[in-house]
């Protein structure tokens, strides 16, 4: 690319994760001259940043990948169930330098500011290299979960030992060897690297505000027969896959079209039990109603909570590790061995209802203790730690969006207008800001699929779209005002038809102070879709062109 192009591009991708590899490809494929900036200073985002002990994927290898390319498809061979970080970022690298994707990324490089200048139809982008570079369109590639939250415990900065976040681990293995530490948070993150920590080091306490449903990943090497059947009939698989409510999953165990009540309790136990010793996320496809009635809900919650007490020799701990929300309203964590793991003698649990964290001391975590059945306070106990883990998730959906500083006409910035909470068409664009497009952005159904399958979609949607601008000789595109209430309507209505706004998670923005909440994620793949094809088809409905 020559030096005027790079300065002034087609479009400017933000993040080099499975998002801005495809976005990247996809425009070249189309003839555009495309850049991408990346903070980090490799390729695959999430499995770029998260390198923590167990990370891995909840989506069975053979889906968790492009269909973009079918010799792509076709050569890579994955070697477990569910790939480890280290495989899906040895793929992720494989992708850019097949793709020859790397000349066009500038990595280190965060973007800060992006403005539209009304008069040009232009983004000017600047990073924090102290470059500018002028762009038709902004595709943030930022990522749903790359924001990592770190609370603000008070004397955070005070602790002596070393801190971790599982969402910014190093690169370098970290010995726990000897050492006592300390855990903060019991969500996916820390539900894959409990029981490998915990036997590594001398001893581990689990600080847990909120008790987690967790199936058996039930992971292990991939039998060569089920990689040649699915290679052999790869794109029908993905398309029975685009089919499903959360685009994976078509080759499972077949869901019960009957509600769980209306089976008997042995039908309904044996029905649960054949899932959850096949393992994976496939569990809360038992029946079609578990996520729409709390009765139903119940049966599944039930059936976690006694797997969970047989499992904890304590019963006491085992009680701390019960759920008492909704099965299915957080992302549902897979693991290996996490129970088992609180059966070791190096292993603490405090819970938050009797052990609240109260602040962080140069020495370690000290909590208060208060009863069990009353909840006064009793008095403190300082946990002496080498090392603290930081397990406590992202700022999710908004956080890495917002953090640019994006202004759209007018000079209103995105900050300000997603003030009360984010407002998309299509979780896709924005009004008032022109040729602003999100890869997975909040109102569309991203975290609760198959990440991949909704990122190849909007890839696709938003390539069209520019190709569709530059044949009919169009300088912008932006959402009107009416298209977007009357999207964010469905979005929080679909989501009021079911149980998924009922606890407090990060689907809402609950697990960080002040974010407004509401329910970020479209439910619903295969309508959605549907939906985005049929807004192009008619000519870019909810949108005006000009
Ligand atoms: P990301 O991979 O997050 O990439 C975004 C990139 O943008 C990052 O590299 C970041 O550095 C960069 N960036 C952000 N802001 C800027 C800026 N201002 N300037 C420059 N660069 C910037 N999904 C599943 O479907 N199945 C799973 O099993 C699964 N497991 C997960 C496990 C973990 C630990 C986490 C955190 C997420 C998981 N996800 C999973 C979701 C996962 O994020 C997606 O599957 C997918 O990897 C997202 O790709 P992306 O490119 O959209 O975003
Ligand atoms: P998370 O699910 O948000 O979990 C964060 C944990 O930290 C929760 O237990 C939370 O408690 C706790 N926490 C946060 N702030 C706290 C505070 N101030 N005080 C005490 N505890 C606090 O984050 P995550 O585990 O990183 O997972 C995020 C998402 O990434 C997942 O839902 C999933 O989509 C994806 N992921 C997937 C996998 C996988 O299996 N492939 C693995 C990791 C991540 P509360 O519950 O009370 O808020």
């Amino acid at each position: 690319m020559s030096e005027t192009a790079r300065a002034r591009c087609d479009a400017v991708v933000v993040g080099a994760g499975f998002s801005g590899l495809h976005m990247l490809h996809r425009l070249r494929q189309a003839g555009f001259n495309a850049r991408v900036f990346e903070a980090g200073s490799g390729v695959g985002g999430t499995w770029y940043w998260n390198r923590y002990p167990g990370a891995r994927c909840d989506i069975e290898s053979m889906e968790y990948s492009y269909s973009f390319s079918d010799a792509l498809q076709q050569e890579w061979e994955w070697t477990e169930r569910f790939a480890s970080q280290p495989e899906i970022l040895r793929y992720a690298e494989h992708v850019a330098d097949r793709f020859d994707l790397k000349r066009d990324i500038t990595f280190d490089t965060r973007v800060e500011k992006a403005a539209f200048d009304e008069e040009a139809c232009r983004w000017r982008i600047d990073t924090d290299g102290g470059e500018t570079v002028e762009a038709t369109a902004l595709i943030m590639a930022t990522g749903c979960l790359s924001s990592a939250n770190l609370p603000e415990f008070e004397g955070r900065t005070s602790f002596l030992g070393e801190t971790y976040h599982t969402g910014r681990w190093p690169h370098d293995r970290v010995d726990f060897g000897g050492k006592r530490l300390g855990i903060i948070g019991t969500g996916s993150s820390a539900i894959q690297a409990i029981p490998i920590i915990a036997a590594e080091a001398e001893h581990l306490t689990v600080f847990q505000r909120t008790a987690n449903y967790s199936i058996p990943a039930r992971n292990g090497p991939l039998e060569s027969d089920y990689v040649r059947e699915i290679k052999s009939e790869y794109p029908d698989f993905r398309a029975r896959n685009r089919l499903m409510p959360a685009a994976f999953g078509s080759k499972g165990l077949t869901r019960s079209g009957a509600p769980a009540l209306a089976d008997d309790p042995t039908a309904r136990e044996a029905r649960f039990a054949e899932r959850w010793e096949r393992g994976g996320l496939g569990f809360l496809g038992a029946y079609n109603d578990l996520l729409l009635s709390r009765d139903a809900n119940e049966t599944a919650a039930d059936f976690v909570r006694a797997r969970i007490r047989d499992t904890v020799k304590d019963p006491e701990v085992a009680e701390r590790l019960c759920p008492d929300n909704v099965i299915g309203c957080k992302r549902i964590c897979l693991d290996t061995r996490y129970f088992e793991t609180y059966n070791r003698p190096n292993v603490e649990l405090l819970v938050a209802r009797t052990h609240p964290i109260e602040r962080i001391t140069p020495e370690g975590v000290l909590v208060k203790v208060l009863n069990s059945q009353t909840g006064e306070r009793e008095g403190a106990r300082e946990i002496a730690l080498d090392c603290i883990v930081f397990a406590t998730g992202f700022d999710a959906m908004t956080g890495a969006v917002l953090g640019v500083d994006i202004s759209g006409r007018s000079g209103r910035t995105l900050l300000d207008a997603w003030s009360a909470g984010p407002l998309t068409y299509l979780g896709l664009t924005t009004a008032g800001f022109p040729n602003l497009f999100m890869i997975t952005g909040p109102g569309s159904p991203s975290v609760l699929t198959n990440m991949i399958v909704s990122i190849e979609q909007h890839v696709d949607w938003i390539g069209d779209c520019l190709e569709h601008l530059r044949r009919e000789r169009l300088a912008t595109i932006e959402a009107t005002s009416e298209a977007q209430d009357a999207w964010v309507d469905h979005v929080n209505a679909v989501a009021g038809q079911t149980l998924m706004p009922t606890c407090n998670s990060w689907y809402l923005g609950r697990n960080i102070p002040g974010k407004p909440q509401v329910f970020m994620p479209l439910i619903g793949f295969p309508p959605y879709a549907e939906k985005c094809a049929e807004v192009a088809q008619n000519g870019y409905e909810g949108f005006v062109l000009r």
